[in-house]
């Protein structure tokens, strides 16, 4: 590729609204620009890189013997009526009506098509098992799209389906997928960590998470230094003792009543640590269901000196009142309500259950991240309190101590059951003639998120360091003055051509720039290795080399280059 005809859109300054660090540079680097909230367009560098990550995908799913399809982006309504999610699932589920009033919806996961199809396409036991993929593009309609394609509305996902008869060959294809979602990760260089997971909206048993730990992660895992176990704080498990267990129990139900009267009081009640930074906490019911319920905020947040005279409920007992009253109060724009810090909900029906956590970019000393997470429709006593789970404390096998982490959240496999077979009907004959319900397994990948996710594990203060594997370009020919020197200029179109005949992806800077703005481009854009050429190299019969992760300079022969990059 000529720089000359490419779109190189690179820029300097750090873009504002962009708090991570992946969204900053892919910004800069020219590999995305927003359309709306949570929408993107690919240029080329970054379409390259996503084609990368997408290629690995799909030969890994290959290999573990999935087959690819390719379902509608749009989605009957009617299917999710009957799967039972029409209702469930939430805004996140964007809706809307065909010209015969008819509902549809932009697929944010795909069980009822693809459960849809196979009781339609499969009607024998010796079909089975069976698993099929997609790599397609996905809308969820997040309450909060941030971090650039890392928390996107549209984006791409794979994601894949297997159906069975037998729990047996349901336990194999998920130890393939768990072993594909490792090899994946491995190949694309990433330092990863899978953890037990909570199975959402999506329903299930086994549930496993893939995360790329780095400290922008959303999501806080909780891990044994001495053994495999690791989960999801929102899954972690430390159960109780009775008595410890009653005493929290009475402890949080003073949530229901007025006795805290500010922030510091409940936190206090719960036993957490509150942080400086943290500005705003909101209270909310069920995110799906019930409404917001109250939002508070702390004297020391400049939106409170400006606003929070006007919001019900500011510093007082639990006021209740909508998302709309309270967006209404503070002028708060669409998407623009939201936890800085520290975020609990408080589920008020049972007026105990309550989640906390650190939002990504509040400050963290690392040390106090407790949560309590309890389900809705959990009975207290099954209930855990990860306050139990505190760094450098034993815990739930008994071998090591626990220790946290930050993740971001890359692939999740499920094992569904007969979840979405049941309610959709979905059987097969089996050996004796008989109707068998399927079980279901499912399988996702944030293909667009890992591109992001590799980012932030892969960068320093000049830019992107991609791991050869997802690179978009692997080499970048720089060279010097090409427009004053026709030695120059003839070397380095001899290169191109050479390394284009090894078949080695090659991004040719013949731009009439300066060499500080050619180098500053190459390593924003994080080509792995770089190949300088001047009079003076020339002269010398080497070529500069320059690697882009170790900074390493070497002079290589010329006669030898291709071989070396190779
Ligand atoms: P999250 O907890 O981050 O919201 P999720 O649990 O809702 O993700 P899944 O339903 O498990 O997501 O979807 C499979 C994968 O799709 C996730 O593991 C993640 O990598 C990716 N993904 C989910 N939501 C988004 C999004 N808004 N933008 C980009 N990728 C996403
Ligand atoms: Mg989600
Ligand atoms: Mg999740
Ligand atoms: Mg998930």
């Amino acid at each position: 590729m000529r720089i000359s005809q490419y779109l190189l859109s690179t820029q300097k300054e750090t873009p504002a609204n962009a708090e991570v660090i992946s969204h900053q540079l892919m910004l800069r680097a020219g590999m995305i620009r927003r359309n709306a909230a949570g929408l993107y367009s690919w240029l080329p560098s970054g379409l390259r890189v996503l084609r990368k990550v997408e290629a690995i995908v799909r030969e890994e799913m290959e290999k573990a013997g999935a087959v690819e399809i390719l379902m509608p982006m749009v989605q009957p309504g009617d299917l999710w009526v009957e799967s039972g999610r029409w209702d469930k699932f939430g805004p996140e589920l964007l809706r809307f009506v065909d010209r015969n009033n008819r509902d549809f919806v932009l697929g944010p996961t795909h069980e009822e098509v693809i459960t849809d199809l196979v009781r339609k396409e499969i009607s024998s036991y010796k079909q089975l098992p069976l698993t099929l993929y997609q790599i397609q593009t996905k809308f969820r309609d997040e309450v909060r799209p941030r971090f650039g394609v890392m928390r996107a509305r549209e984006f791409l996902m794979k994601d894949g389906y297997s159906f069975h008869l037998d729990q047996q060959t349901m336990d194999d294809t998920y130890q393939a997928m768990f072993q594909a979602y490792s090899n994946i990760l491995a190949r694309l260089g990433l330092e990863f960590r899978p953890v037990l997971a909570d199975t959402g909206s999506i329903g299930g048993s086994m549930s496993h998470e893939f995360h790329v730990l780095a400290q922008s992660g959303e999501d806080l895992l909780a891990y044994s230094t001495g053994s495999d176990y690791a989960a999801n704080i929102e899954k972690a498990e430390a159960p109780l003792p009775t008595t410890e267990r009653a005493a929290a129990t009475q402890e949080l139900s003073l949530v229901d009543t007025p006795n805290a009267k500010t922030i510091e009081e409940l936190v206090e009640q719960f036993g957490l640590a509150i942080e400086k930074t943290v500005k705003t906490l909101i209270v909310r019911g069920d995110t799906e269901e019930a409404p917001l319920v109250a939002l508070m905020v702390r004297g020391d947040h400049e939106l409170n000196e400006t606003k929070a005279d006007k919001i019900p409920g500011v510093l007082s007992p639990l006021e209740f009142a909508t998302e709309e009253e309270i967006r209404a109060a503070i002028g708060a724009g669409p998407g623009s309500l939201g936890p800085i810090g520290l975020n609990m909900q408080v589920y008020v029906d049972h007026a105990v259950a309550v989640m906390s956590d650190f939002g990504a970019g509040a400050n963290q000393d690392g040390k106090h991240h407790f949560g309590i997470n309890w389900e809705r429709d959990v009975a207290l006593p099954q209930a855990f309190d990860i306050r139990n789970v505190i760094e450098g404390e034993a815990t739930p096998d008994g071998k090591g101590t626990y220790a946290f982490a930050r993740g971001i959240e890359v692939g999740h496999i499920f094992q569904l059951g007969t979840r979405y077979s049941e309610a959709m009907n979905a059987t097969v004959l089996d050996e004796n003639g008989k109707a068998q319900t399927l079980l279901m397994g499912c399988y996702g990948v944030g293909v667009s998120r890992i591109v992001a996710a590799a980012i932030e594990q892969n960068h320093d203060d000049r830019g992107i360091i991609w791991p050869d594997a997802i690179a978009p370009f692997k080499v970048g020919i720089l060279p010097m003055n090409m427009h004053k020197s026709h030695r120059v200029t003839d070397i380095a179109e001899k290169l191109y051509q050479d390394l284009n005949d090894a078949g080695i992806e090659v991004m040719f800077d013949d731009r009439k720039e300066r060499p500080g703005v050619m180098f500053a481009d190459m390593e924003l854009v994080g080509i792995p290795h770089t190949i300088v050429i001047g009079d003076r190299n020339i002269d010398s019969g080497v070529f500069e080399y320059k690697n882009r992760r170790t900074g390493e300079k070497q002079d290589v022969p010329m006669d030898q280059i291709v071989e070396f990059i190779k």
